[in-house]
């Protein structure tokens, strides 16, 4: 089985409500789907969510870059060799993991499909039966926060994801007043997404948040700040989690290292697909460190991926992949029981691509032949 040609479609994900974290807004979400077709005439699909904020890939570099780049390498290799097509695409480009992601993906879902098994069995066998699904709370006003967590309580959500990071003394009163609406017995995972900057700031917040209860911290400070998380951990006694900082394996041997988080947020967008993650698990379970998998938002295409990665490994103690949960309009049918995942059987990424909703979802899109 070789790869014989590669669509690319630049498309925009429309949202139910703006999703608003401490340093962006998004209106929709900017999203590149990739489409191979081997020579036989399997097809499969991969996802590049780019961030910029966090890797420096914007929506158009990344669709560039599949195109001028990583398309041309990877045409007429076999999509089954993994070590091979990311030796191939890490010669071509430094980093830019979202792109990698992209025909990472897409391969697992052809390698799933050749062999007829689910990609989770490629990654040795399912192991989670299902996982609670996790709302996530944008940043907005505490008593308007603490009012959603209320409603979605009913709707059968037990975990929250709290996004702050804008002014700290009212983050401070944003999870209080949620903590106050929900009870004790409701999880409640705060990200700050790097908004409080510093060690000072995050110890000084976590003094007034210490009897909160608060599952985990995620990523307080700046993401290169390594002493910064590790000065947080030594000071404060909420479990803290690193995201942003955490990207490659460079950065994972960092904080092993240092010993600068008590868990990790893994994304195969940080990384460049599902086989780097693997590797990173694998790291991070020989240093004792618990796992999410977590997305940049991505449709149901990439969300799956980070399914398959997770139900596979015992280290992955949670997972927050909710972009199908968000958009108006998907070009995937990801399944969701909420509060619950349970991933389906079926070869590949387990999902149907609608190619209709692809088509109107496109702005822009082309086909690599060689
Ligand atoms: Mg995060």
């Amino acid at each position: 089985m070789k790869i014989k040609e590669i669509d690319i479609y630049a498309i925009r994900l429309p949202l139910i409500d703006p999703f608003i974290i401490s340093y962006h807004t998004y209106d929709d979400m900017p999203s590149i789907i990739v489409k191979i077709t081997t020579d036989d005439g399997l097809v499969g699909y991969g996802e590049a969510v780019a961030d910029e904020h966090v890797t420096g890939e914007t929506w158009e570099s990344t669709y560039a870059l599949l195109k001028y780049t990583l398309a041309p390498a990877v045409i007429g290799e076999n999509p089954m060799e993994f070590e091979r097509l990311h030796e191939i695409m890490n010669k071509a480009v430094y980093q830019a993991p979202a792109a990698k992601a992209a025909i990472d993906i897409a391969c697992y879902d052809l390698a799933g499909k050749k062999l007829g098994v689910p990609v989770y069995q490629l990654l040795g066998g399912r192991y989670h039966e299902k996982f609670p699904v996790t709302h996530v709370l944008s940043i907005g006003k505490p008593t308007d926060m603490a009012e959603e967590a209320k409603r979605r309580i009913q709707e059968g959500y037990s975990s929250f994801k709290m996004k702050v990071g804008t002014d700290v003394q009212v983050d401070v009163k944003r999870i209080q007043a949620v903590r106050a609406k929900v009870g004790e017995e409701i999880a409640i995972r705060v990200d700050v997404n790097q908004g409080w900057k510093n060690s000072a700031t995050t110890i000084m917040a976590m003094r007034q948040l210490e009897k909160e209860g608060l599952d985990w911290l995620e990523q307080p400070v700046i993401a290169d700040d390594f002493n910064g998380m590790v000065e947080v951990k030594a000071k404060t006694s909420t479990p803290l989690m690193m995201d942003e900082g955490l990207r490659n394996f460079r950065d994972m041997r960092e904080l092993i290292e240092k010993q600068a988080a008590h868990k990790v947020n893994i994304k195969l967008m940080k990384c460049g697909g599902i086989y780097p993650a693997m590797k990173l698990a694998h790291m991070a379970e020989m240093a004792g460190i618990e796992c999410q998998i977590g997305s940049m938002v991505e449709s149901s295409i990439g969300s799956s991926a980070g399914f398959q990665v997770a139900f596979s490994k015992k280290v992955f103690t949670s997972v927050e992949l909710t972009g199908p949960l968000k958009f108006s309009k998907d070009v995937g049918n990801l399944h969701y029981d909420v509060p619950f995942i349970q991933l389906n059987e079926r070869p590949g990424l387990g999902i149907d691509v609608d190619e209709k909703i692809l088509q109107e979802l496109t702005e822009f899109s082309t086909k690599v032949t060689k």
